[in-house]
Parts: C-alpha cells; sequence; structure tokens
C-alpha cells in the first residue's frame, strides 16, 4: 500500500497517522482537515483552556514531528467528495487526492436544536479551538450565562464560569444531567455539585427560544418561565459527519457503520472516532462514542491492520469529565443499566452500574484508583458477572484478584 489518505485532522486522525509510522509504515500518509493548523486536543477546551487561554498546550505534538514523521497535513481543506471508483477524494478547492486506503475521521458537529433566535452573536457553542477563543473571550466580561444543555461541555462549562464568579443557569430537557451517559445517582450528585457552587439548574425544561429582555437575552422555557443572561452557550449534543461516507454509498446509521476491524462497507475504507458506529466489544453493543479513547483505540487498530497485523477491536471503553475540582471517570458502557450499587466514602464517589446479571460500568468521582481498576477487570475478564461483585463486597481490589 502507497498511499493512506485521512480526512479530518482531529484527535483519531492524528493517532491514526502516529500509529501508522509506530507500526513501521513507510507509505505516503496524507491528512486533509478543514480546520486550520496542526493537529490538537478538544478536551481542554470547555476546562483549563477557558481559564490559561494557552493555544500551544492543546497540540497533540510539535511542528517538527510531522516534518520529521513524513505526514502531509493539508489544513483548511474541506474534503467535498468521494469517489469510490477512481479511489480519489475531492476538495472544496476541486482538488482530487487519489488513494490506496482513505481513513474517515471526521468526527462530530454541535446539535442545532430547532430554538427561535440562536442566529444572535451571545449566542455561542464549542466544538473547535476557534469557538474556544471566542467564548475565553467572551467569559472576560460575561456576568450572567444560560447554558443550555446538561451535558458534559455545559456542565464543564458551567464550573468554569461559576469559578469566576459569572450567574450560571443550566437549562436541560431531560429530567437529569448527563442523562444518556451516567447512572441516576451520578446525575443527582452532580446536581448537588453544581447547585452547591451556585448555579441554578432547570430540569425537564427544553429551551423554546431566545429573545430580548431588558438590555439582556432571555431564553424562554417550555413552561413559559425565563432565564435571562447577557451570553447563551448552546451544548445541545452532537452528531456524527457521516455525510460525505452516505453520498459515496457507504452504510451508515447515525454514523458510519463499521466491522469489529473498524472497515466501513468499503473495504478500502475505514472510520474511526466520533463519526463511526462500531460493537463495542465489552458490552456487545453497536455504538457511537464521543471520546479520545475510542478514537485512540480505533484509530490504533486501524493501523495495525494497514501493516498486516489485523486484531479485532477490543479495547474498554474509559471516559473522564473535569467540573470544577469534580473528575468523574467512567470505565466500561452501560447504556442499558437497570441496576446500580453505590459506595460512597471519604468524598468518593463510585456507581457500579448493571445490565441484568453483568457488570457494565463503572463511575466513579474522585476515585481514580477504583476507575483504573474497573478497567483493568473489564480488560482482563470482559464480561462480570454481578455474583463476583457480590461475592467480593464490591471491593475491585478483591474482584481483580478473582476475575
Ligand atoms: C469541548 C470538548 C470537550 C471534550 N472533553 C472530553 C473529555 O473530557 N474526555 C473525552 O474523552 N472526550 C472529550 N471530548 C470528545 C473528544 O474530543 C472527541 O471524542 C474526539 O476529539 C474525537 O476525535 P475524532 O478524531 O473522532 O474527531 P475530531 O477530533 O472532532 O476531529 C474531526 C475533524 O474532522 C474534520 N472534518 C470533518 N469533516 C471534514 C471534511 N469533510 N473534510 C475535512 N475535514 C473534516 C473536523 O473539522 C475535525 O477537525 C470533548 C470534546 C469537546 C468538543
Amino acid at each position: 500500500m502507497e498511499r493512506v489518505v485521512v480526512i479530518g485532522t482531529g484527535q483519531g486522525g492524528f493517532q491514526l497517522a502516529a500509529s501508522l509510522r509506530q507500526e513501521g509504515f513507510t507509505g505516503r500518509i496524507t491528512l486533509i482537515g478543514e480546520e486550520p493548523g496542526l493537529p490538537y486536543q478538544r478536551p481542554p477546551l470547555s476546562k483549563d483552556y477557558l481559564k490559561d487561554g494557552n493555544d500551544a498546550r492543546l497540540l497533540l505534538r510539535p511542528p517538527d514531528f510531522y516534518e520529521q514523521q513524513r505526514i502531509e497535513i493539508i489544513g483548511s481543506t474541506r474534503v467535498t467528495g468521494i469517489d469510490r471508483t477512481t479511489m480519489e477524494v475531492e476538495t472544496g478547492d476541486g482538488a482530487r487526492i487519489a488513494y490506496d486506503h482513505l481513513v474517515l475521521a471526521t468526527g462530530s458537529r454541535n446539535r442545532i436544536p430547532p430554538i427561535a433566535g440562536l442566529d444572535r452573536p451571545e449566542v455561542l457553542a464549542l466544538r473547535t479551538l476557534s469557538d474556544a477563543r471566542v467564548l475565553r473571550d467572551r467569559v472576560e466580561h460575561m456576568r450572567r450565562v444560560v447554558v443550555i444543555g446538561g451535558g458534559f461541555i455545559g456542565l464543564e462549562f458551567a464550573a468554569v464560569a461559576r469559578a469566576r464568579g459569572i450567574e450560571v443557569a443550566i437549562v436541560e430537557g431531560a429530567d437529569r444531567l448527563m442523562g444518556r451517559a451516567v447512572a441516576p445517582m451520578t446525575s443527582r450528585h452532580f446536581l448537588d455539585v453544581h447547585r452547591g457552587w451556585g448555579s441554578s439548574v432547570h430540569l425537564g425544561q427544553f429551551a423554546e427560544a431566545v429573545t430580548d429582555a431588558e438590555g439582556s437575552l432571555a431564553v424562554r422555557l417550555r413552561n413559559g418561565s425565563e432565564v435571562s443572561g447577557d451570553t447563551i452557550v448552546l451544548a445541545a449534543g452532537v452528531i456524527a459527519n457521516d455525510a460525505i461516507a452516505k453520498e459515496a454509498g457507504l452504510a451508515t446509521d447515525d454514523g458510519i457503520v463499521v466491522d469489529d476491524l473498524l472497515r466501513s462497507s468499503d473495504p478500502n475504507i475505514s472510520a474511526l472516532g466520533d463519526c463511526c458506529r462500531f460493537v463495542e466489544p465489552v458490552s456487545g453493543l453497536v455504538a457511537r462514542l464521543e471520546s479520545v479513547q475510542a478514537a485512540t483505540d480505533h484509530a490504533r487498530t486501524i493501523a495495525a491492520r494497514l501493516v498486516g497485523q489485523p486484531k479485532p477491536y477490543a479495547a474498554v471503553p474509559w471516559f473522564w469529565s473535569n467540573q470544577g475540582d469534580r473528575k468523574l471517570q467512567i470505565a466500561g458502557y452501560a447504556p442499558d443499566a437497570d441496576d446500580w450499587h453505590v459506595a460512597e466514602a471519604d468524598g468518593k464517589l463510585t456507581v457500579f452500574c448493571f445490565a441484568g446479571d453483568r457488570l457494565a460500568s463503572v463511575e466513579t468521582v474522585g476515585n481514580a484508583g477504583a476507575h483504573m481498576a474497573a478497567r483493568r477487570i473489564f480488560a482482563n475478564a470482559g464480561r462480570v458477572p454481578r455474583k463476583l461483585l457480590e461475592t467480593a463486597d464490591y471491593d475491585l481490589n478483591a474482584v481483580m484478584a478473582a476475575a
């Protein structure tokens, strides 16, 4: 194979290129991305970057890395189409670039809910470094902010804003925070934490419109009440960037469908990270995960296959979210959890999430040791019966020894 072309210069695109070189690939590697500049990490954008504004610290590698590793980056360039017959991609400026293997690492974009008035300049979103720069400048002058969306990114931003003394209102349509991703007890914990920091949290309230209100803005909620602010931060989830794959005739289903080797329905095209739908190996469930872990481990799996060492994707999912001084960590994947066991001691929270008779995930707050133990248990044992936890009295070290 002579040339690997990657669409997307984000977390997964970068890792694919780096892993290919680590695995000894000597052919040409070309990354094409619509964002300007070098690959950077997004997680700090809703956390430390809003405090320190340090661009250099975001870079995944310094500029000379790409030269040394012969990784070609074509930035500020959008890929508009894939010609699977000629095996070429077409860019916005009309150029055609040939590939022997194509990797789709197009990530996701912010979901824009149908709320009237979102086109106002005071409504900001957070996905890219360019978004974060605008938000960071704005934070300097913000007095009251309304955050639409009580998911990870909205809550991380809310924590930063509160710590700066900004009045914060969080509006969430579901009846609990981070409801798609964590156990009810973890939602409850963070509801108390955010309220304790002084944020007002409006649960079960969909935002319907952004309107003018006496020198500032108001977000009208479905129940008719209004929450005012000088800035609105929209953090209502993301959707997969799978349109070019779909147009090229690849199988998609809210994400590019891939097999256990991360191959799309065309064997010459792989997909990874936020934009792909894959079988999560621990639960066996089909998933689309938005995490650094998934993008990175997908990339490693694809790189190994491209150098002739195919191994089915087997990584344990894990995730973190820093909200103020609270570090939430999740090991495993539990959209189907139906029962929970909570252990709380010394300011550390551990929630064991069960799906039927198996352990599906472990959520921890301020308990990195338990998080790492849970990851090791999933990695070693795969399926962990609930009985094992009960017998070990929920002591993860004992479970590890027995698993
Ligand atoms: C503010 C924020 C905070 C986060 N915090 C955490 C965290 O704490 N923990 C965690 O695990 N995860 C976190 N994430 C999620 C994590 O950053 C993503 O899951 C990860 O970046 C996914 O990597 P990716 O390569 O799939 O996509 P991305 O890193 O999003 O990269 C995709 C790239 O593809 C480009 N692209 C898309 N379409 C095209 C096209 N047609 N042509 C050219 N280029 C294209 C995009 O512009 C983008 O640059 C956070 C994300 C954000 C936005």
